[in-house]
């Protein structure tokens, strides 16, 4: 399977320059990569995608998923990574809301009382 540009490309064409099979193409000023000549690399110099490696953004070259899995996992272990990233995030979240609920019990049976 071939690579491809997704929407978090920003255009910069650094990828361009560097395909060693001339398979990034330009439409306007928006890369593509046509699928018959991309190679994914393989029977380079090159022991990775240098389209992928070079990229400024983390997703604007990727590999086209061979089957759904590929593309489920693909789409959610980046999510996961970033929401184990964030633990903290979510542990402070859920303090506030809990603080703001108690506050609000309390005055509530305050009121009543
Ligand atoms: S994987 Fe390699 S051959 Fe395919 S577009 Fe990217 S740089 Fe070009
Ligand atoms: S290197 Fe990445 S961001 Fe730059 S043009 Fe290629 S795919 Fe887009």
């Amino acid at each position: 399977m071939a690579y491809q540009i997704t929407s978090e490309c920003i255009s910069c064409n650094l990828c361009q320059s560097v395909c060693p099979t001339g398979a990034i193409k330009m439409d306007g000023d928006r890369p593509w990569i046509d699928p018959e000549l991309c190679t994914n690399c393989v029977g380079t110099i090159h022991t990775v995608p240098q389209c992928k490696a070079g990229c400024p953004t983390s997703n604007g070259c990727v590999k086209v998923p061979s089957d759904y899995w590929e593309k489920w996992f693909n789409t959610y272990y980046p999510l996961v990574a970033k929401l184990t990233k964030k633990q903290d995030y979510w542990e402070t979240w859920f303090n506030f809301y809990s603080q703001r609920f108690s506050d609000q019990l309390q005055k509530r049976q305050h009121q009543v009382a």
